[in-house]
């Protein structure tokens, strides 16, 4: 640990996401010495991953150089590296390419897709994390039609037109919105042999509702919405099993499908099970109040990697608002440690929710109001234009918006891997 007044304090920040770059942000121009380290160069935009694997928007357009995001930041640099362990007690955070060391730490590593266990379901589903998935997973469905096109079969085109989401949340309602737009406006004129009746969309939900967490009014409205644009919405459905050729609902119903897509949950990142601290909801760190690992108060743990309190502390939810929250107090919190001041407990202010359904289609809840349809859609769509980082990924996100929206086309039909 750095010793003496004249001595910068080194922070180290795990991850370039919501929640560290926000904390970054907040120590721009403090006086210490800021890394921040990632395994990949780049910030996700993951709101709109959902667009990429529908082949609406290019995975640029989503994602910003973080080198060029601190460009303006003297006191930070970035390392391209993966994290794989953190010596609490030695203050260092153990890379691929080395020992970094910190006097403070911040880990906001994310989180990553959970099958709850369900191996079956792991091999053969397809998550939604990164570009990588949601590029492979745009391959995949329109490489299913491709099949569809030389399948003799109806039995087995019908199955390989068939995508199953499972998961009902704000990601399973977007993807299976977006896709219903694809099948109707797009594909009937790419694939004008194909029967397109026979391509189903089926969302299975566990619970009893969409968008858990919505007021039921907006989950109802998001149900109708859906159930017009025939997307077979199955309430209280859970999945058991899986094998290449579709998955098994628990009372043992089969259901065929070319393509499984998994959006039913995610849990903290293999990094978050090699801290030696207690653990709360979906494997994520319990930190205190004032998000510091307990018994570690330099080492502070934010976003979808936290959950906040005891172990019978509801957890926030796993989204971005609370992550950049958080990021911005733990900055705070540096600053006041580094005043010799106590430091603050989050608390989180819950400005709404939002999901896209489909042209001129969404629900939302701004500070208390409840929007449907085209009112909720455009504040949908500025709320992710502000959001997203960089006037160039702006401009790219608004031109496709606009080509897709004018066109009825989805400009970005590629299929990328073999
Ligand atoms: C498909 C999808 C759609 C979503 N849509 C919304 C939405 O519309 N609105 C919303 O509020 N929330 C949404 N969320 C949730 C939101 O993305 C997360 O809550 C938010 O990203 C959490 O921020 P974070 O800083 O904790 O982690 P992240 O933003 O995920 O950042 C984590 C970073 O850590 C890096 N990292 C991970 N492990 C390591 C390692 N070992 N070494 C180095 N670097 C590492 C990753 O590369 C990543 O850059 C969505 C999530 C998903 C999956």
């Amino acid at each position: 640990m750095s010793e003496g007044p004249d001595q910068r304090r080194s922070v180290v920040i795990v991850g370039a996401g919501f929640g560290g770059l926000r904390v970054v942000r907040r120590l721009r121009g403090a006086a210490v010495d800021v890394t921040i380290v990632d395994r990949r160069n780049y910030h996700l935009f993951v709101p709109l991953l959902y667009q990429v694997a529908t082949a609406g928007l290019e995975a640029e357009a989503i994602a910003q150089p973080v080198r060029r995001i601190l460009r303006k930041s003297a006191n930070v640099r970035f390392r391209l590296a993966t994290v794989t362990n953190v010596h609490l007690e030695r203050r260092v955070v153990i890379t691929q390419e080395g020992e970094i060391p910190f006097d403070f730490l911040v880990l906001a590593a994310g989180s990553v897709t959970n099958y709850f266990g369900l191996e079956s379901v792991a091999r053969v589903a397809r998550g939604l994390r990164d570009l990588d998935d949601a590029e492979q997973l745009r391959d995949h469905v329109l490489r299913a039609f491709e099949q569809a096109v030389v399948e003799r079969d109806p039995e087995r085109r019908r199955q390989l037109m068939t995508t199953v989401i499972v998961g009902g949340g704000p990601t399973g309602v977007e993807l299976a919105g977006a896709l219903a737009e694809l099948r109707r406006h797009v594909l009937p004129y790419d694939y004008s042999g194909l029967d397109l009746s026979a391509a189903r969309i089926v969302l299975l939900e566990a619970a009893d509702c969409l968008l858990p967490g919505f007021p039921t009014r907006l989950q109802t409205a998001a149900l109708a919405k859906l159930r017009e644009m025939a997307v077979e919405v199955r309430l209280q459905a859970t999945v058991a099993d899986a094998n290449p050729s579709g998955v098994t609902l628990r009372d043992g119903e089969p259901l065929p499908a070319g393509t499984v897509i998994w959006v039913a949950g995610m849990r903290a990142p293999p990094l978050a099970d090699l801290i030696p601290t207690a653990k709360g909801a979906n494997g994520r760190v319990l930190v205190n109040e004032t998000l510091q690992l307990p018994g570690y108060p330099h080492v502070f743990v934010i976003g979808d990697m936290a959950h906040v309190g005891g172990p019978d502390t509801k957890p926030h939810p796993m989204m971005a608002p609370v992550a950049i929250q958080q990021g911005g107090l733990v900055a705070e919190n540096i600053r006041r440690t580094l005043e010799g001041q106590p430091p603050k407990p989050f608390r989180y202010k819950n400005r709404g929710v939002m999901a896209t359904i489909g042209r001129r289609a969404a629900v939302a809840q701004v500070l208390g109001l409840q929007v449907g349809g085209f009112l909720a859609w455009l504040l949908w769509l500025t709320v992710h234009l502000v959001w997203l980082i960089g006037f160039r990924n702006r401009l790219l996100v608004l031109v496709n918006w606009a080509w897709n929206y004018f066109t009825y086309d989805r400009g970005v039909r590629l299929i990328r891997r073999s």
